[in-house]
């Protein structure tokens, strides 16, 4: 189903990172924020996921709070990219139309 949404530019790309009411369970990665390739993101948002989730753990505190410091942290950044990806992949098609249309009808 995710690979259908990356690959279909398809008007949500899928579940965003919204931060989680309760709970000791996170997401990161592609299962937090699945993105259309367009933009070549998906490893480095997984990586970046990895360094703050791992800066959130090193503090002191209850763990459901750090998790959900580390969501709240992550993502603005994610649904940007996310959005962006979706975008450049929607304009790359309206592209790909017009150049087929050109060569259909001269
Ligand atoms: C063709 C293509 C090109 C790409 N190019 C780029 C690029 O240039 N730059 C970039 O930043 N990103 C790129 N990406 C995106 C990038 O590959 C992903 O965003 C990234 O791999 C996500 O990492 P992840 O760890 O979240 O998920 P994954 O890499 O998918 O890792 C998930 C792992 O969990 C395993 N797994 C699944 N279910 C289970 C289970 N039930 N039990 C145990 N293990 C399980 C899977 O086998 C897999 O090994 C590209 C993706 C594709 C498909």
């Amino acid at each position: 189903m995710v690979l259908g949404c990356l690959l279909g530019n398809s008007g949500n790309s899928g579940p965003n990172l919204v931060p989680k009411k309760s709970g000791p369970v996170t997401l990161l990665g592609d299962a937090a924020h699945p993105t259309t390739p367009n933009l070549g993101q998906g490893a480095c948002m997984a990586i970046e996921d990895a360094l703050v989730l791992a800066q959130c753990l090193t503090r002191k505190g209850e763990i459901q709070v750090r998790l959900r410091k580390y969501e709240s942290l992550r993502f603005k950044r994610t649904e940007y990219i996310t959005c962006e990806s979706r975008r450049a992949g929607q304009i790359g098609q309206m592209e790909i139309l017009w150049l087929w249309r050109s060569d259909q009808f001269g």
